[in-house]
């Protein structure tokens, strides 16, 4: 792998965050699938629409910048997704499931926005302005998702310490 400039980091941590968005999109099912709360099941839902456009719009990028989107396995969502799965084989509580899913969701929307931010920021260097563009358009959506989950945490943390 050639990484003589700020470009080729670009590019390649571009394929990291084309990895994780598709990882993702084979982890969400699961998590829909295991969500008790409705409101929850329908934040994953809504998300899960969301990434699907996160996706289109990287094939969007890697298409202005004539370079291809595979090659690389994100091995940092991957970990995380493997967290989400152990916990998921839990016995656990309803409402205490919910609390640990909306963590495991938030580990991963932080890690996707400190992914995007740094490509961001890269491609306003590098003045790749449609690539800015997009970026920002998804890097809003985690971050919404985010609050969202913290949102619905205040109500289910507290379901969860009630459980049992
Ligand atoms: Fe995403
Ligand atoms: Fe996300």
């Amino acid at each position: 792998m050639e990484m003589s400039s700020l470009r080729d980091l670009f590019v390649e941590e571009l394929k990291d965050l084309y990895s994780a968005e598709n990882q993702i999109i084979k982890a969400l099912p699961k998590m829909i699938k295991t969500a008790s709360s409705r409101e929850l099941k329908a934040g994953f839902e809504q998300h899960l629409q969301e990434t699907k456009g996160q996706v289109q719009r990287l094939e969007k990028i890697f298409e202005g910048l004539e370079e291809s989107p595979r090659g690389k396995k994100c091995k940092g969502m991957e970990g995380l997704l493997a967290d989400g799965k152990e916990l998921m084989e839990e016995d656990a509580e309803p409402e205490v499931m919910d609390a640990g899913l909306i963590s495991a969701a938030q580990h991963v929307e932080h890690y996707e926005i400190a992914g995007y931010g740094c490509v961001r920021t890269y491609a306003e260097l590098l003045g790749e302005k449609e690539a800015v563009r997009l970026l920002e358009q998804t890097l809003n959506e985690e971050k919404a998702t985010d609050q969202k989950l913290t949102q619905l945490a205040q109500k289910i943390n507290i379901e969860a310490e009630e459980a049992a």
